[in-house]
């Protein structure tokens, strides 16, 4: 059962058991999606209905950070751990490479998606890169046409929340690839544009405040993160 946290549930595993998931998503056929909301997109999907459909009907849904486990434990329903997006895929991309999986990377502005896929390539030997597209497009139909083309197994959409969500859901099948997964800026990361929080930050669910530090117009977005608590507690008050 999944654990609720404002309207999304989430899937309680170690990180382990969210890539052994991923890896038997990626055995199985038909087409599955993962995504990895944090507080800012639970947030979203309670203001968005479409939004909310698309996180929840995903085949697995993952906290992407502190502030969900955080959130969950004030509920009364402890989460097992984070399970963050880039690190769930990194974890991914390694069982992948074993397995001779190809991978197809969707999103962040051009030039970032092949960036990452030299870095990646060279991270992981045995992954295969099918193909790269930046994320600023107009049409749906010729990107999910080269992908489909590609015959990629896996597809990590990057063009963050909630347009990855609502993209999976709608265009996953046409794809062809067995798994989809919303990864947010984890293309920039992986391209070396962006640098992720030291540990330090994201242990102590500080990575939003490092990322603001870094990049301060994104000040509206953090609005949320309060706005997340404060629903929490009303939540939790209204269990009782
Ligand atoms: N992006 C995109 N197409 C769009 C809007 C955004 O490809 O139409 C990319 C953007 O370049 C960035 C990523 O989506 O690489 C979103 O990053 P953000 O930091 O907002 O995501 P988060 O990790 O916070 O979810």
């Amino acid at each position: 059962m999944r654990i609720d946290v404002l309207g999304v549930g989430f899937d309680n595993l170690t990180m382990q058991e969210a890539v052994a998931q991923g890896v038997a998503l990626l055995e199985q056929e038909g087409c599955h999606y993962v995504v990895t909301p944090n507080p800012e997109i639970v947030e979203t999907c309670r203001e968005n209905p479409a939004a909310r459909d698309a996180v929840n009907r995903a085949d697995l849904v993952l906290p992407d950070g502190v502030g969900i486990i955080k959130g969950a434990r004030i509920l009364g329903t402890p989460m097992k751990e984070k399970t963050p997006g880039i690190e769930f895929a990194s974890h991914l991309m390694e069982e992948m490479g074993r397995r001779g999986k190809s991978l197809y990377l969707l999103g962040a502005k051009p030039g970032v998606a092949e960036a990452a896929a030299q870095r990646l390539q060279e991270q992981h030997p045995g992954l295969r890169i099918a193909g790269t597209h930046d994320g600023y497009f107009k049409e749906d139909g010729p990107v999910v046409e080269a992908i489909a083309a590609s015959g990629a197994d896996c597809v990590f959409v990057c063009l963050g929340a909630p347009k990855q969500e609502l993209w999976m859901a709608k265009n996953g099948p046409a794809t062809g690839a067995r798994l989809l997964c919303g990864l947010g800026g984890s293309l920039d990361v992986f391209a070396g544009v962006v640098e992720r929080a030291p540990k330090f930050w994201s242990d102590h669910g500080l990575e939003w405040f490092y990322r603001l530090l870094h990049n301060p117009s994104r000040i509206g977005r953090m609005m949320k993160l309060p706005l997340f608590l404060v629903h929490v507690k009303a939540e939790k008050r209204k269990r009782k």
